[in-house]
C-alpha cells in the first residue's frame, strides 16, 4: 500500500502516522524529519535547508524529490509506503508521480483556528519522532514512548505557525483538488479525539 497523509500543520499527520505504520507495517517516511536529522548532522544538505525550515517555507523541491526518491529507493519500501509532509506542492506531486505514485491520499481535515494551540503546545522526542501535546503529558521533558528528552522544535513558534499556514493554504491545499481528480482523495474528520480520528483512517484503509 502507497500512502500518503496530507494536511495542515499540526493536523495530526505524525500522530496518526505513529498508530498506521504499527497496524499496517509500513514504513514511516516524514520528511520534515529527514531534514532535521540533515540538520542535526549538519550535512551540506542540512546547511541548505536550515534557515529556511526555521522561517517556515517550504524547501526547494529538487532537494526535497532527490531525499524521497533516495528513501523510496530502500528495500524497506518494496512493499509500500506512508508519507507524511510530502508531497508539499503541485510540482511535487507530478514528480512522485513519475517514480511512486500514491494508491491513496488521506486528508486529515482541521478547523485552521486550532492549529496555533496544537503546535505551540507540541513537544517532540527527535530520537523516535514521536509527537506529543502538553494538555496530554503535561509539562515534562521526558519522552512517554522512550524515554528520551523531549524538545519544542525551533520552528513551533506563534509567528513562524502564522507563516506555515499561509503556505499550507497557497501550496499544499491544492493538493486537494489535485488528488481528488485521480479519484484518489480520502478526508477524515481530524478535529476529534486521536483514537476516533485513527478509526476513521482505518474504516478506509480497511
Ligand atoms: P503534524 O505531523 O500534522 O504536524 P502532529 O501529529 O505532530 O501534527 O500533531 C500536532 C500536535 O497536535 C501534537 O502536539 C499532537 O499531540 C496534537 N494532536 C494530534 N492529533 C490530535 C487530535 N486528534 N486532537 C488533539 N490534539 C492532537
Ligand atoms: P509539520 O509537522 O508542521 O507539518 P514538518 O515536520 O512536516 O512540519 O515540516 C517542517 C518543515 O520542513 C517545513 O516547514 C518545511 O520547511 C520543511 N519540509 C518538510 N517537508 C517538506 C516538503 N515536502 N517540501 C518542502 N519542504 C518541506
Ligand atoms: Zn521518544
Amino acid at each position: 500500500m502507497k500512502l500518503i497523509l496530507l494536511g495542515a500543520p499540526g493536523s495530526g499527520k505524525g500522530t496518526q502516522a505513529a498508530y498506521i505504520t504499527d497496524k499496517y507495517d509500513l514504513p514511516h517516511i516524514s520528511t520534515g524529519d529527514l531534514f532535521r536529522e540533515n540538520i542535526k548532522n549538519k550535512t551540506p544538505l542540512g546547511i541548505k535547508v536550515k534557515e529556511i525550515m526555521d522561517t517556515g517555507n517550504l524547501c526547494p523541491d529538487d532537494l526535497t524529490v532527490e531525499l524521497v526518491k533516495d528513501r523510496l529507493n530502500n528495500p524497506d519500501c518494496k512493499n509500500g509506503y506512508l508519507l507524511d509532509g510530502f508531497p508539499r506542492d503541485i510540482p511535487q506531486a507530478i514528480a512522485l508521480d513519475e517514480f511512486a505514485a500514491p494508491d491513496v491520499v488521506i486528508e486529515i481535515d482541521v478547523d485552521l483556528n486550532k492549529i496555533e494551540h496544537r503546535i505551540t503546545g507540541r513537544r517532540s522526542c527527535p530520537k523516535c519522532g514521536g509527537s506529543f501535546h502538553v494538555d496530554f503529558i503535561g509539562n515534562v521533558d521526558k519522552c512517554p514512548t522512550c524515554g528520551d528528552k523531549l524538545i519544542i522544535r525551533k520552528d513551533d513558534n506563534p509567528e513562524t505557525v502564522k507563516e506555515r499556514l499561509e503556505v499550507y493554504q497557497n501550496q499544499t491545499a491544492p493538493l486537494i483538488e489535485y488528488y481528488g481528480k485521480q479519484g484518489k482523495l480520502v478526508k477524515v474528520n481530524g478535529d476529534q479525539p486521536i483514537e476516533k480520528v485513527f478509526e476513521e483512517v482505518v474504516k478506509v484503509l480497511g
